[in-house]
């Protein structure tokens, strides 16, 4: 059986101020034992992130392919690492739409992630037009193609689905929807990766809050969430950790 995760992704949100937030955040998630739980500041919180969450998993939102040089405003995956941060969101789609980023940029991310031993959390997702043309799943289908390393192993990688419509929208895919691209990426994984494609986690990702998650995790294959708004604050992202545990 998979072990579910819960990650929240700050995005450009948090100050150190807001770090008591993941305090409450972590002694919730010791709480829930049957849940992994992380938390995603900005890079510049990740160091006291990692302090203030006493044990609690810390990511960041992305990581440079290089292990080092001139890449002026880069961080690279042992950077991350070196703050005592254990996971690493590529691909984000955010990151895809501003900075251009390709399937084979966040490849790259991903194999670097994993060379410094960090948990990259790849992100996958249509968009509305291409939900309306009918090609969701081949969009996503093609992304993982090209965006998730060949050989992982589902200890160093997790896939969030996030329909880019429903990130910070308030809209939701219906169950239906969920279960089919969470079965379509499952399909996938096993392709690319074998049996190590089963045991990936899949989580969904895109306007989770306390009242959908236990529905949307439900669903088969729903690993988790990837939180954004929802996990800025303990008031609302601890509801989505217990609902999950
Ligand atoms: P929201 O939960 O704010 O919709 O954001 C989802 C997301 O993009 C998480 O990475």
């Amino acid at each position: 059986a998979r072990r579910r995760l819960v990650a929240g992704n700050w995005k450009m949100n948090g100050s150190l101020a807001a770090l008591a937030e993941v305090g409450t955040i972590a002694e919730a998630a010791a709480r829930a034992t049957a849940v992994d739980v992380a938390i995603c500041p900005p890079f510049t919180l990740l160091g006291a992130a990692v302090a203030a969450g006493k044990g609690l998993p810390i990511g960041a939102q992305d990581c440079h392919q290089s292990a080092s040089g001139a890449h002026t405003g880069c961080v690279s995956a042992q950077m991350v690492a070196e703050t005592g941060a254990t996971l690493v969101i590529v691909g984000h789609s955010e990151r895809r739409q501003d900075q251009g980023e390709t399937d084979g940029q966040v490849r790259a991310k991903a194999a670097a992630a994993m060379a410094a031993g960090l948990i990259a959390i790849v992100c996958v997702g249509e968009t509305e037009a291409e939900r309306d043309s009918g090609a969701a799943v081949q969009v996503v289908e093609a992304q993982l193609h090209g965006s998730i390393p060949l050989r992982a192993k589902a200890s160093q990688i997790v896939v969030a689905y996030e329909p880019v419509w429903a990130i910070g929208t308030g809209r939701t895919p219906s169950v239906f929807e969920v279960t089919e691209m969470h079965a379509a990426i499952r399909a996938k994984l096993t392709g690319l990766l074998w049996s190590e494609g089963e045991a990936v986690r899949i989580l969904y990702g895109g306007s989770v809050k306390a009242e959908n998650a236990r529905e949307l995790l439900r669903v088969e294959n729903v690993d988790g969430a990837l939180v954004g708004g929802a996990s800025l604050t303990a008031a609302q992202f601890v509801p989505i950790i217990e609902a999950a545990n």
